[in-house]
């Protein structure tokens, strides 16, 4: 018997650059996904901007997991929490790296460009750039609840390299590729990533048989 479960698994994110890479992860790991709109779940700013207040990755990806578990009317479903801790920063921003830059009237690209000028102009005069992105991923199913959590190193570009991924992708190269995650190809991200790395584990627990 597996943990696999009968119906397809509920990506439970808003963001459409996890989107991107979460499908096809997960495909080929051979769990079958369906997003939020997909499974009628109507977006609620207000309450969903504030279910991630918590001070940990684990405890805001279980809020989201739990929440959108009750509104999909309990199927399987899995959130994810993730951030860019930067040493010199003391790991800031940490849990609060979609709304560092604090512009709230703002979402998808044009959010990314001020935070990313936020990053780079609070480590303008600091030379020790290294960063790690944390990807803590909270499974939630009639059985009980599962977190998994992914690191990924690097550093802290001072100008934007590469066109791909999303959010701080241009401003941080890798240490495993060499390159930045918006030079890399999704495929060459997903085997070194935070969040390749969180959904790997889970991806085993799922198939493995218990
Ligand atoms: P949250 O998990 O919804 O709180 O958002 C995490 C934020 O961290 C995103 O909005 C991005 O700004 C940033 N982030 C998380 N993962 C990545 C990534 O893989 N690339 C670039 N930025 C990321």
């Amino acid at each position: 018997m597996s943990t696999r479960p009968a119906s397809p698994l509920i990506l439970a994110t808003r963001s459409l650059g996890k989107l991107h890479e979460l499908g096809p992860m997960l495909a080929a790991h051979g769990i079958e996904t369906i997003t939020l709109d997909d499974a009628g779940v109507a977006e609620r700013p207000d309450e969903e901007e504030g279910l991630e207040h918590f001070a940990t990755f684990e405890d805001n990806a279980l809020a989201k997991a739990r929440y959108f578990f009750e509104r999909a009317g309990r199927r399987p479903t899995v959130a994810d929490d993730s951030g860019l801790e930067v040493l010199a920063l003391g790991r800031q921003p940490g849990v609060r790296t979609k709304r560092w830059s604090g512009r709230s009237d703002l979402s998808g690209r044009a959010l990314d460009a001020a935070n990313n000028a936020k990053m780079l102009s609070e480590l303008k005069h600091i030379a020790d750039r290294r960063a790690r992105y944390v990807c803590v991923a909270a499974y939630i199913d009639h059985d009980g609840e599962r977190v998994f959590r992914g690191e990924s190193s690097g550093r802290i570009l001072d100008a934007p390299r590469g066109t791909g991924g999303f959010g701080y992708d241009p401003l941080f190269l890798s240490d495993d590729l060499g390159v930045t995650f918006a030079e890399a190809s999704r495929e060459q991200k997903e085997q070194v990533s935070h969040r390749g790395r969180a959904f790997a584990q889970l991806a085993a627990w799922m198939s493995a048989p218990r």
